[in-house]
């Protein structure tokens, strides 16, 4: 099966799936990270030419499934996962982590785009915390008041007249996220809702330091057969391999 990656579920799904005789995986990042954690099992890195590239792909390849595990703002891909698995008649699965939810105590300012979550932050110039990937930086050039503090895994210039960068890869700890905040002397965080736990800790941060968090929400993807956890794609995997049986034997 080919893994749509470019994100720990997606790493950790290929080791599973790679200790499994049954299966033969291929994990396929986009490219975007200088130093990704590449896993021991098969993969390749690139794009494949749009959907009508991953539908040639996947019938080249004679794949028997695709799984989505990409990351939740990664739109595109998962939009031509779709389109590419019914082209060639591939069973699609998404591997999504569940949104975050505000829970009492949090300051959310939620918002639907890059170009919103600049504007909620006000015209008085505040200390910022943008925790956002480094295409989308360029959102907040219509912002150039504020001091901002970005954190991203590859060193890069965000073309910000008043920004630093902070180069770390997660997952990061509470008393870590506690402490940069207050060195920081943050205002206020920017996030995108990434959902995953290596990353929740600067909104547990946050709300024991009342910060606001100017919350961006995932984009629009469409409609997929789901699931959450790595437990849900080796049921589906069973299944899959079970009604192949049955027709082989039929
Ligand atoms: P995107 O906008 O949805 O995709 C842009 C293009 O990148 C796609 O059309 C595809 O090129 C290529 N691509 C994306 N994921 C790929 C994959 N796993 N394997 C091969 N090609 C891929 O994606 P993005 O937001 O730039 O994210 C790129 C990658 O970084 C994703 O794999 C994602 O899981 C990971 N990531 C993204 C974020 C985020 O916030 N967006 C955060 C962490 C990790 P072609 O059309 O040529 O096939």
């Amino acid at each position: 099966m080919l893994i749509l990656g470019g994100t720990t579920e997606g790493r950790l799904l290929s080791e599973r799936l790679g200790a499994d005789l049954r299966y033969q995986t291929l994990l396929s990042y986009a490219g975007r990270t200088e130093r990704p954690l590449l896993p021991d099992t098969p993969h390749r890195v690139g794009g494949f030419g749009g959907a009508e590239g991953l539908a040639r792909f996947l019938r080249e390849g004679r794949f028997d499934a695709l799984i989505d595990a990409t990351h939740p703002f990664a739109a595109r891909i998962s939009h031509n996962a779709v389109i590419a698995a019914a082209h060639s008649d591939t069973p699609l699965l998404r591997l999504t982590r569940p949104a975050w939810q505000a829970q009492p105590g949090d300051r959310w300012t939620l918002v639907t785009s890059m170009e919103e979550a600049a504007l909620a932050l006000g015209q008085p110039p505040r200390r910022v915390f943008l925790t956002v990937g480094r295409l989308e930086i360029a959102a907040f050039q219509r912002a150039p008041q504020h001091d901002y503090l970005v954190r991203a895994v590859d060193a890069f210039d965000p073309a910000l007249p008043r920004a630093r960068v902070l180069t770390a890869r997660g997952p990061f700890a509470l008393e870590d996220e506690l402490a940069l905040l207050q060195r920081e002397s943050i205002d206020v965080l920017v996030s995108k809702n990434a959902g995953t736990q290596a990353t929740y800790a600067k909104l547990q941060a946050a709300r024991t330091l009342a910060l606001p968090v100017v919350m961006v929400a995932r984009p629009h993807v469409p409609p997929a057969e789901e699931c959450d956890t790595l437990e849900g794609v080796l049921r589906w995997l069973t299944h899959l391999h079970d009604e192949a049986r049955k027709k082989r034997g039929a």
